[in-house]
C-alpha cells in the first residue's frame, strides 16, 4: 500500500486553489483567496485545520437542519451501509425509497401523490419541468412547452433550471446564444408583512395575468419559489400572490410548480411554505435539507392529475431516470432527518430563533448602509445598500467565530435549528459587525 503523505494545511490549500473549482468563484489559480480548510463538523460548529471552531451560520446552504454529525442520522446511514449503499432503480426498489415515500406523502400538501426521486434541487427542477411538459404533450398541448417565472427567482444552475432564474443575477447573457427565452413577470412587490393590496396594478398580477393571456396557449407551467425568493435576493413576498397564481394558472391551463428545494422542511416556520398560503401546487420541488445535510438528494412530486395525464399519453413513459435515483444511503439520511422532525420540538426551536433575530437584527435597521432588515423563521437578512464582498466574511470567520457568506446585496443566515440562543447571539453580531466592513 502506498503511504500517505504526512497532512500539511499549506500544501493542501495550495493544491485546492490550483487544481479545485470552486462554486461561482473565479478559476483555479495560484492568485485566488485560500478556502477555508475545515476538517471536521459537529452540531453546530465546523473545526477548522487549526482547531478553532467557528458557528456555520448557513447550515452548509439551507442543509444541516439538525446540525452535524447527528447522532440518529449517523446511525441510520451507518445501518444502511451494511445492507447496501446502492442498487440501480429500474426494475428494482428498496424498503429506503418505500420508507421515505409514505413519509413524504404523509406530510406533502394533500393534492401530491407521487414522487420522483434525483440526485440534486436542480435536475428536481429539470424533472418537474419535463412532467409538465409531457403533461401537456400527452394532453394534445404539444404547442405549450415554454415557462413563466418571476424575476429575482433561483432553479438551479443546469441548463433547463436556470432559464428560469433571474436572467441578471443568473447571467443569461454570458448563455444567451444556447439558453432558451422563458417568460418572467416582475418580482411580487407586495412584502410578505406588508398589507395585501387587491389592485392587480399594484399586486404584481397585472403583469402575470398579462403575459398568461398574451402567451398562455405556449406556457407549459408557472415555477417559482413560494413565500421566500432563496439565493436570487433573500426576499420574502406575500402569500396572497400565491394563490391569487394559482387561480390564473388554472384559467389558462398552465401547471403550478413550487420549488421548495430551499425552504422545505421547517425552514420558514411551517413544514413548507406552501403551508403559508390557501392553495397547492401541482409539482413541488424537494432538495437541500431532505437528508439533514447528509447527502445530495432531492425529489419531485406530483399531483395524481400530472401522472395520469403522462401515463395517457405517448410513450406512456417519464422520459428521465438518473443512475443514483433513489439512492439507499440518501433515503436513510432522508427517514432519519424525518424521524427528527416528528421526535423534536423543532417549530418552538423555530419560532425562537425567529424571535431573537427579530430582536438582534432590528438593531441594524437604520445604520450606516442598511438598507432592510428581514425575519422568517429561522431566516435573517440584513439587505445592504451596495454589495457585500463575500470573501470579507471568510477572512474575518476565525476572529467572528461565525462563517458567514454574504451574496449580492446581503448578509444573511440561515442556522441549524438546534443552535442555543448564545451562539445566535454571535451569528446576530457578527452580521452586524460586517455591515460596518
Ligand atoms: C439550491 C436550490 C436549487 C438547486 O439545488 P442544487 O442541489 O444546488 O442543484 C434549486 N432551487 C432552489 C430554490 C434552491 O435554493
Amino acid at each position: 500500500m502506498a503511504t500517505k503523505e504526512p497532512f500539511s494545511q499549506s500544501k493542501s490549500q495550495a493544491f485546492d486553489k490550483n487544481h479545485l473549482w470552486h462554486p461561482y468563484s473565479p478559476p483555479p489559480s495560484p492568485t485566488n483567496r485560500e478556502n477555508l480548510l475545515v476538517k471536521a463538523a459537529s452540531g453546530v460548529h465546523l473545526t477548522l485545520a487549526d482547531d478553532t471552531k467557528v458557528i456555520d451560520a448557513m447550515s452548509s446552504w439551507w442543509c444541516t437542519i439538525h446540525g452535524y454529525n447527528n447522532a440518529h442520522i449517523n446511525a441510520s446511514v451507518s445501518e444502511q451501509l451494511t445492507d447496501m449503499a446502492h442498487v440501480m432503480f429500474g426494475g428494482i426498489t428498496h424498503q429506503p425509497a418505500i420508507e421515505l415515500g409514505k413519509k413524504l406523502l404523509d406530510i406533502a400538501p394533500s393534492t401530491l401523490t407521487n414522487i420522483f426521486y434525483s440526485d440534486s434541487g436542480s435536475v428536481a427542477v429539470e424533472v418537474a419541468m419535463k412532467m409538465a411538459v409531457q403533461y401537456q404533450y400527452a394532453l394534445g398541448n404539444s404547442g405549450k412547452c415554454k415557462f413563466l417565472s418571476i424575476r429575482s427567482g433561483y432553479h438551479g444552475d443546469t441548463w433547463k433550471a436556470m432559464s428560469v432564474s433571474d436572467p441578471s443575477t443568473g447571467m443569461h447573457h454570458l448563455f444567451s446564444g444556447a439558453l432558451q427565452a422563458e417568460h418572467f413577470a416582475p418580482r411580487p412587490p407586495i412584502q410578505l408583512q406588508q398589507e395585501w393590496l387587491q389592485d392587480p396594478s399594484k399586486n404584481g398580477l397585472q403583469e402575470v395575468a398579462q403575459t398568461l393571456e398574451a402567451h398562455g396557449k405556449h406556457i407549459a407551467a408557472m415555477i417559482l419559489e413560494p413565500l421566500v425568493q432563496g439565493a436570487g435576493g433573500m426576499y420574502f413576498y406575500h402569500p396572497n400572490y400565491l394563490n391569487e397564481c394559482r387561480k390564473l394558472c388554472d384559467d389558462h391551463n398552465v401547471l403550478l410548480i413550487f420549488d421548495e428545494i430551499a425552504t422545505g422542511f421547517g425552514r420558514t416556520g411551517k413544514l413548507f411554505a406552501t403551508n403559508h398560503c390557501q392553495v397547492q401546487p401541482d409539482i413541488m420541488c424537494l432538495g437541500k435539507a431532505i437528508t439533514g445535510g447528509y447527502l445530495s438528494f432531492a425529489a419531485t412530486l406530483c399531483s395524481h392529475k400530472v401522472t395520469h395525464s403522462i401515463a395517457s399519453g405517448e410513450p406512456g413513459l417519464f422520459m428521465h431516470g438518473p443512475t443514483f435515483m433513489a439512492n439507499p444511503l440518501a433515503c436513510s439520511a432522508a427517514i432519519a432527518s424525518l424521524e427528527l422532525l416528528e421526535s423534536t420540538p423543532w417549530q418552538q426551536w423555530v419560532a425562537r430563533i425567529e424571535l431573537q433575530l427579530e430582536s438582534e437584527l432590528g438593531k441594524a435597521r437604520g445604520l450606516k448602509g442598511v438598507a432592510d432588515v428581514r425575519v422568517l423563521g429561522a431566516i435573517g437578512v440584513i439587505e445592504m445598500d451596495h454589495p457585500v464582498d463575500a470573501s470579507l466574511a471568510q477572512a474575518l470567520c476565525a476572529e467572528l467565530g461565525v462563517w458567514l457568506r454574504p451574496f449580492g446585496h446581503n448578509i444573511y443566515c440561515m442556522p441549524p435549528y438546534i443552535i442555543t440562543s448564545e451562539e445566535l447571539s454571535k451569528v446576530t453580531r457578527a452580521m452586524i459587525q460586517l455591515t460596518k466592513k
